[in-house]
């Protein structure tokens, strides 16, 4: 027994976050030249990365690594304020690529603290998301949490306002327990009326639970720092279908396949087309009969502003 079908998601691949973050930086290339610098990885997926890098961008963490008197373009994962008061103060033109659904959660952020509201961020510590959203709240009320266990420990004062948030690209389960178990805890916790995962991530998700129901493997594209893709994997996995996920073709395992016969295919928010492509080719070229079944996407039209260059 072989594979026989390749069903792809309908839904994978670029949101209009990532879109627009990449289009901001092909704009800056085209104003600016090389070299040109961007904070952080501007979205992230190795390939979109090394492909940046060949035309002259370069991807740095610290802003000491930037020269005087250039631009420097922030992720679409959201930068700290500090990190916006360095710039600034070394004089440098700041583009800001963050995408306005993580900017929309900065802003609750940023209403909570002023009110001092006991603020609980659910997300991954480290995440470069968490790490921007973290720098608009008052250090003395920001508490981190990233599983169950980690709300049972939150020691807070319940004399005074409760509030949380969440990282945009979380599994949508895990948050529903999580949210679940800080209601039941403190009943009076604020918080956005659903968790504030993105539309991607949850058509991602959503699209992901098809694809679980009707294959016994799946394939997730996506980088290793991809948080909305390593979601994608552990939804299919925790539907008891064997998961993978692999950054670029050249991963892929056959062995993986050995006894199987539909597999689902799918990407993070954050990987170019050509990843995907790139693996139907491989699988097509292993397994000459296989057929593809794909449907359009339902999720068209949606563009974010772009800022000015
Ligand atoms: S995954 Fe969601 S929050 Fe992240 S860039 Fe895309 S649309 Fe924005």
């Amino acid at each position: 027994m072989s594979l026989q079908t390749i069903t792809l998601a309908h839904t994978q691949g670029f949101c209009a976050g990532v879109d627009s973050a990449i289009e901001i930086v092909h704009l800056a290339l085209a104003k600016y030249g090389a070299p040109l610098y961007v904070r952080h990885e501007i979205v992230h997926n190795t390939s979109v990365i090394r492909d940046f890098e060949l035309q002259g961008v370069v991807f740095i963490e610290d802003l000491s690594d930037v020269p005087d008197n250039t631009t420097v373009i922030f992720s679409a994962h959201g930068t700290a304020p500090e990190v916006h008061a360095q710039a600034n103060l070394r004089g440098l033109k700041i583009i800001d690529a963050t995408c306005p659904l993580v900017t929309k959660v900065h802003r609750q952020a940023l209403k909570f603290s002023e009110r001092g509201v006991q603020t609980i961020v659910i997300g991954h510590r480290g995440h470069q998301e968490l790490l921007g959203t973290s720098g608009y709240i008052d250090p003395a009320l920001l508490f981190i949490v990233e599983t169950v266990q980690d709300v049972d420990s939150l020691v807070l004062d319940v004399q005074k306002p409760i509030g949380y948030l969440t990282q945009t690209t979380l599994s949508i389960d895990d948050t529903r327990h999580m949210i679940a178990r800080l209601k039941e805890r403190f009943p009076t916790v604020e918080g956005p009326t659903k968790a504030n995962i993105c539309y991607a991530t949850q058509n991602r998700q959503d699209s992901i639970k098809e694809l679980a129901e009707i294959c016994d493997v799946v394939v997730v594209c996506g980088s290793p720092k991809s948080s909305n893709s390593n979601r994608l994997r552990e939804t299919a996995a925790n539907m008891g279908v064997p998961s993978y996920i692999i950054d670029t073709v050249e991963e892929l395992d056959f062995s993986w396949f050995e006894g199987k016969v539909h597999l689902g295919l799918t990407s993070g928010a954050s990987v170019p087309r050509y990843v995907v492509d790139a693996v139907v080719a491989c699988l097509k070229t292993r397994y000459p009969t296989i057929q593809i079944n794909e449907e359009t996407t339902p999720e068209v039209g949606i563009r974010f502003p772009i800022p000015a260059i």
